[in-house]
């Protein structure tokens, strides 16, 4: 394996794109970019900007795309992800957000865009005892994936939290706005040549392998003939 990759996650919400993004940032040894993880954060700090994200993500709406571009845009452009790559999940959510990723990305570009692929009774499942570690981020499933002692993180010892966004009204919406809004970046993706699909069903072990082998295969098509 070469280390260095420069991915994006898609997946409706529960489709594991959080859990296999942070194993895929172990494998690839780059760092994991997570939307989503940024603008919890910022509303636990308290900040102004948190503020304002806040009434978005109990909403279950999305953050403006100007707010959202600008702060990938900021940590895309930092050291380590220039050089080493990054594994972007909850980013791109819309065509301009998609467009601008490119703009951002380049020269170099993607790599790959993953898509998990899940239909909506599994997420549905999967979203009601999804838990989350209030502090580094890590997932846990009630069911299937509880952390060893409860309510404590396996990974850092914070507190493990329901999502305050994972209500049922809240993720109706989320999922109205990923058809809507997000779906469409799949044929996007594919006109660009830039999409893998992958089956998202199965143990996170399962699904990294199946991951791992289309990224390895893309990896290796880029390499220059020898
Ligand atoms: P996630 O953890 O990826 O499900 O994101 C949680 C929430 O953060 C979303 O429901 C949105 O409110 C916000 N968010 C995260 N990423 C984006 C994005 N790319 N565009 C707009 N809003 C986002």
């Amino acid at each position: 394996m070469n280390p260095g990759a420069r991915l994006v996650i898609l997946g409706k919400q529960g489709a594991g794109k959080g859990t296999q993004a942070i194993r895929l940032s172990r494998h690839y040894v780059v760092p994991h970019v997570s939307t989503g993880d940024t603008f919890r954060s910022a509303v636990r700090s308290g900040s102004e900007f948190g503020q304002k994200a806040r009434k978005y993500l109990d909403a279950g709406e999305l953050v403006p795309d100007e707010v959202v571009i600008g702060v990938v845009r900021e940590r895309l452009t930092r050291d380590d992800t220039t050089h080493r790559g990054f594994i972007l999940d909850g980013f791109p959510r819309t065509v301009k957000q998609a467009c601008s990723l490119l703009e951002i990305s380049a020269p170099k570009g993607l790599d790959l865009v993953i898509d998990l692929q899940i239909d909506t009774d599994h997420v549905l499942r999967r979203l009601a005892g999804r838990r989350v570690c209030s502090d580094c981020g890590a997932n846990y499933n009630v069911s299937d994936n509880p952390p060893r002692v409860r309510g404590i993180c396996d990974v850092c010892g914070g507190e493990v939290v329901q999502r305050d966004d994972d209500t049922e009204i809240a993720i109706r919406r989320r999922l109205e706005i990923y058809e809507r809004e997000t779906e469409p970046l799949i044929d996007w993706f594919a006109a660009r040549d830039l999409i893998t699909h992958v089956n998202a069903l199965g143990s996170p072990d399962e699904v990294t392998e199946r991951v791992v082998a289309e990224v390895d295969r893309r990896k290796q098509q880029a390499l220059p003939p020898r």
